[in-house]
């Protein structure tokens, strides 16, 4: 007995530097309940391995307690000022509640699974703040794909299942929304079905083959073959972040690409669109203001590759970024078809938004390019990221941000063409439009409060506060990340 507990102390010494880890404390619960969802959760061996999991990958600059405790509140939150995650029984004695009234088997083993993933998301906040990654798009996406990240890596099938559940209890829960207007578009999380497709798609493309029985018949086929293309990659970007804080292992470069000054890289504009006399006004505005934003994205940038954007007709209505040749596309059809879309508009409105959607375009499908190009280490979906940095770069332009109410209008015209929840593409790579168009708003307001007072009102004061400290962070981690190629955000 002695021996064994000599090597569990020794164990312990060794996996864990005595100064700086994650120290679960649990205090004693008193209802009923709580002192049922306690012992449920302490008992949990899942739990602790995934904690010396963590101890004994990362450093921390310093102690981050991880409490349990019964807080009157179903939630579990990192905190900064403390450095502390906390996580109450009330959430616990919830699940259990939740799962039972839905008729899951073995609800108390998806309580524990379900508490070991919001457990993991919580310690992705941890680990985004205490040790300062530059984590872009929703933090709380960011947190997820951590959590997915860690759950289907670190700790074997369990952690699949951990994963599984959680998409389970997201999916419940988002099915239960049957009104457009309960759905909380302006909320720093994802809907509660995004969250289930998106912690899904990690689970699959974490081992495509030993999962897709589960998984294809839930998951539109083609999001399913983009989510096995991109978990490597997110692989490596998280591999990138956290790489200088492990215990043992070498850190990476944040930047494995770098421009070369002696050989500047430009991006070039062609028009494609074939015309057999004179374009007509509105075409020749168009194509002005893609030279005009491409003209300043080359006074601003220094690309790690040659970018070509071309205006032409395409077979679908859309702009993409083709990272082999460096095109940025820039869809004919696709304007078009806003432009009809908008007719509905008074004529100055209409300018004014078809002229904001051609200058967000240019600034979208570049942020792409650089994204793929440089090879940035962006937390969330490519398409997320590309389009936070081109939001940015239209608030902080002067002359581009009197484009951002009009943007928010296009989003305004794309979010109403949906009429019910279910006309909503959940699965999508990209967040919604109604989520982008408070975004973008919200961001706005809080970058110039004075410009624009009035946008005050779409949001509660809660939100607003929590988007002054988010604007604040993403325009640092995105100062961080394009440092080397130019930062006019
Ligand atoms: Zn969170």
């Amino acid at each position: 007995m002695r021996a064994r507990l000599m090597s569990f102390v020794c164990l312990v010494f060794l996996q864990s530097p005595a100064s700086a880890q994650l120290v679960p404390s649990w205090q004693n619960a008193v209802s009923a309940d709580g002192k049922a969802a306690q012992q449920l959760i302490q008992s949990d061996p899942a739990h602790d391995e995934l904690v010396r999991y963590i101890n004994s990958t990362y450093r921390f600059p310093r102690k981050v307690p991880l409490i349990y405790t019964e807080a009157g509140k179903i939630n579990a939150w990192y905190q900064g000022n403390s450095h502390s995650i906390t996580v109450s029984y009330d959430l616990v004695v919830f699940l259990r509640k939740f799962f039972r009234a839905k008729g899951v088997a073995n609800p108390d083993q998806r309580t524990r699974e379900t508490v070991a993933f919001i457990l993991l998301h919580e310690m992705g906040h941890a680990l985004i703040h205490e040790l300062d990654l530059p984590a872009v798009g929703r933090e709380e996406d960011a947190a997820d794909e951590f959590a997915a990240l860690m759950a289907t890596r670190a700790v074997g099938d369990r952690g699949k299942n951990m994963a599984f559940t959680a998409a389970e209890w997201f999916g419940l829960m988002g099915r239960g929304i049957a009104k457009m207007e309960d759905l909380e578009f302006w909320d720093e999380h994802s809907l509660n079905s995004q969250r289930f497709y998106k912690i899904l798609c990690m689970i699959y493309g974490s081992n495509p083959a030993a999962t897709e029985e589960v998984v294809k018949p839930l998951v539109p086929v083609t999001r399913l073959m983009t989510a096995k293309k991109r978990f490597p990659q997110k692989v490596q970007r998280w591999d990138r972040l956290l790489s200088s804080h492990l215990l043992n292992g070498r850190a990476l470069p944040l930047h494995p690409i770098l421009p070369e000054p002696a050989n500047p890289r430009q991006i070039s504009f062609q028009n494609e669109v074939k015309s057999g006399g004179l374009l007509p006004v509105s075409e020749l505005a168009r194509i002005q203001q893609f030279q005009k934003v491409v003209g300043w994205l080359n006074r601003s940038y220094s690309p790690p590759k040659h970018l070509y954007a071309k205006y032409m007709v395409t077979d679908v209505p859309k702009n993409f970024f083709l990272p082999l040749t460096g095109n940025i596309i820039l869809s004919k059809p696709f304007f078009d078809s806003a432009d009809s879309r908008l007719n509905h508009l008074k004529a100055a409105e209409k300018f004014e938004t078809l002229k904001a959607l051609e200058t967000f375009s240019v600034l979208q499908e570049f942020s792409r390019g650089i994204i793929e190009d440089a090879k940035l280490p962006i937390t969330g979906e490519p398409e997320d990221a590309a389009a936070e940095l081109a939001m940015l770069m239209v608030i902080r332009h002067p002359e581009y941000r009197k484009l951002a109410e009009p943007l928010g209008r296009w989003y305004k015209v794309l979010g109403n063409s949906k009429e019910n929840v279910l006309q909503l593409n959940y699965w999508s790579e990209s967040a919604l439009d109604q989520q982008r168009y408070y975004d973008l708003l919200g961001y706005l307001h809080v970058a110039y409060p004075q410009q624009f007072p009035h946008l005050s009102g779409l949001f509660s004061p809660k939100r607003l506060a929590k988007m002054r400290y988010e604007y604040q962070n993403k325009r640092r981690n995105w100062w961080r990340l394009l440092q080397p190629f130019g930062t006019p955000i």
